[in-house]
């Protein structure tokens, strides 16, 4: 029961029984109303007719007196299934002064009760027909036979509803469990994928060797804060860098000595850098910041800080110690277009300072 409550099947089984129930009841009880009218008009037809025929009979001079009681009776069957006649006069001749007809069910039974009354308000004839309800019989089982073929199809509708509910409840369980499967799976799948999208982004936007924004990355990101400054009217600044004499170093002390230099001069100066600093490795040796809100003579500190942090790195290999250089061409927004022209300026800075000697600090305002 609590399971038929749970499945909410009673909930709508119960009401679709009351209201079938109710409907059968009406329709019978209507129906038994329209074939008791039928019922009523045929037989007062067959009163009309009997009353009609017995008048004229009883004119009728071949009717013998004695004979008056069957006739009567022979003329009442001739409407009505059965008749009892009772007369308290012999002659053919019944001078009725008033008739009362009385109809009536009784069981299964139409009855009519007749009584002839004369002038003096005597009872001189009493006939009572009896007729069985035929129209009323056959509607009422036919109606009967329709009903408990409606019950019948109305409980078996609802077993197979309810099993069929049962089936399809156990099989929507089951889906649903392959649903969360299924969807765990994809959130597993989606997770995986967003984590080597992460990875193939980082690959795609990070310097292998330094670990810092490669070439593209860094133009990316430089020119949104470019726009970004530009539309806070604030400044921004450039600092090109470049390794001195980084040839000879490798060619001195090998191709891995020089990676792992570049590794160390990378995080060396990324640990300097403050966060919303850009920093990115344009290939080679050379690198590239990006500093909002400074200008040309902070950022010249800036630079020559960290080109005295490069100096003084130490760089340890077996039974010694190296040291590098690096110059450096520093330019600012102050009336640069693009960022394109602040880099082509600092650019020009760092081949002047290489020119000028390196391991050096050159700056221009744009
Ligand atoms: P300058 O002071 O004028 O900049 O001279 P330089 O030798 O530093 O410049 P040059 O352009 O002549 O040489 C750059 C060298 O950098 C050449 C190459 O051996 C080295 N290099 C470039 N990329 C890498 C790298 O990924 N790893 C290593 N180990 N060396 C690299
Ligand atoms: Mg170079
Ligand atoms: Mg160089």
């Amino acid at each position: 029961m609590k399971k038929l409550f749970k499945d909410k099947t009673i909930v709508f089984l119960l009401p679709l029984v009351i209201i079938t129930f109710l409907f059968l009841y009406i329709c019978y009880n209507y129906s038994m109303g329209i074939y008791k009218n039928i019922e009523e008009k045929q037989n007062n037809k067959d009163i009309k007719n009997f009353i009609y025929t017995l008048n004229i009979s009883t004119h009728k001079s071949n009717i013998k007196e004695k004979s008056y009681y069957q006739e009567v009776k022979k003329l009442c069957e001739n409407y009505f299934e059965e008749c009892l006649v009772k007369t308290t006069i012999n002659s053919k001749k019944i001078n009725a002064e008033k008739i009362t007809i009385d109809t009536y069910h009784l069981n299964l039974f139409l009855i009519n009760d007749f009584h002839f009354f004369d002038t003096k308000n005597k009872l001189i004839l009493h006939i009572k027909s009896k007729s069985k309800e035929n129209i009323i019989i056959t509607s009422r089982n036919s109606i009967q036979i329709f009903s408990s073929l409606s019950i019948i199809f109305l409980i078996l509708t609802i077993i197979i509803t309810n099993s069929y509910q049962k089936h399809i409840l156990i099989a929507n369980d089951s889906l649903e469990e392959k649903v969360n499967e299924r969807t765990s799976q994809i959130t597993h799948t989606l997770k995986e994928l967003e984590k080597v999208n992460l990875r193939l982004f980082d690959l795609a936007h990070t310097d292998y060797l330094t670990q810092i924004k490669n070439r593209r990355s860094f133009f990316l990101h430089v020119e949104s804060m470019f726009q970004n400054q530009k539309k806070v009217n604030k400044p921004m600044s450039i600092i090109m860098i470049d390794i001195d004499n980084f040839k000879k170093f490798n060619d001195t002390y090998g191709h891995e000595m020089g990676d792992k230099v570049l590794k160390l001069f990378a995080s060396t100066i990324n640990n300097y850098l403050s966060e919303d600093t850009i920093f990115g490795r344009l290939g080679g040796e050379e690198f590239i910041i990006a500093l909002p809100n400074e200008k040309i003579d902070s950022t010249i500190a800036i630079a020559e800080d960290i080109r005295r942090i490069i100096e003084t790195l130490v760089i340890r290999v077996p039974y010694s110690e190296l040291f590098i250089t690096a110059s450096f061409g520093v330019s600012d927004s102050t009336n640069a277009n693009t960022i394109d022209e602040i880099i082509k300026n600092a650019d020009d800075m760092l081949y002047d300072a290489k020119s000028k000697g390196k391991n050096r600090v050159r700056g221009r305002i744009s």
